[in-house]
């Protein structure tokens, strides 16, 4: 990978010199940020424009963005601009911070081939499709239904997902929710995460 090409993905991201060298290259060991050289503590694979679905990549956006290790400061940065933007419908669910190694949203379209259950997909898909009235942070239109852990623990609660209540958030709302679920987590190692696409999905951990 072009070190422009980074640069141009992550204009606002310092890369490590060692990890975009011809042997990480060679290897396909993603560039890491600047910050994971002396605290690793906290570090997630992001792959914005990539889904995976059930082990086959589909690229969502073209070009697709290069796949990169960030620290926790780098990602949230990352999520709350790429977050805000997006004017489609999410349902976020609440990840458990002790257990989650991925963080990634599914476009509706998606869910099956995802490999969700259909009647899991069907109950999130109805919740898509219900008004999410205002956010609860500014009274402007809610496009996000953050689910806390309190209310659905797992996907196999289906009854949880109809009927939780959520919080209602707007685009900039909902992505400072996210980055400050990540942030009270003190140690991860996510594998993947991604950002939206299309007109609507779910935000989902494993
Ligand atoms: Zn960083
Ligand atoms: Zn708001």
């Amino acid at each position: 990978m072009a070190a422009a090409a980074l640069e141009q993905a992550y204009p606002g991201i310092a890369f490590r010199w060692r990890s975009r060298n011809w042997w990480a290259r060679l290897t396909r060991v993603p560039p890491e940020c600047v910050h994971l050289e002396h605290d690793f503590s906290w570090m997630a694979t992001y792959a914005p424009d990539t889904l995976y679905l059930q082990g086959a990549a589909a690229v969502q956006r073209r070009p697709a963005r290069p796949e990169v290790s960030l620290c926790r400061t780098c990602l949230t940065g990352e999520l709350e601009t790429e977050l805000a933007r997006y004017r489609g419908r999410v349902l976020a669910f609440e990840p458990d911070g002790n257990a989650f190694s991925q963080y990634f949203f599914v476009g509706a379209p998606d869910f099956a081939a995802a490999g969700l259950r259909p009647e899991v997909a069907e109950a999130i898909v109805s919740r898509l499709q219900q008004p999410f009235g205002t956010c609860q942070g500014c009274n402007s239109e809610a496009h996000w239904l953050w689910i806390p852990r309190v209310q659905v623990e797992s996907l196999d609660d289906l009854g949880s997902i109809a009927t939780a209540k959520g919080q209602a958030l707007c685009p900039a709302h909902g992505a400072q929710q996210l980055c400050e679920a990540f942030t009270a987590v003190s140690e991860a190692n996510l594998m993947y995460v991604n950002v939206p696409y299309g007109d609507a999905g779910a935000y989902l951990w494993i």
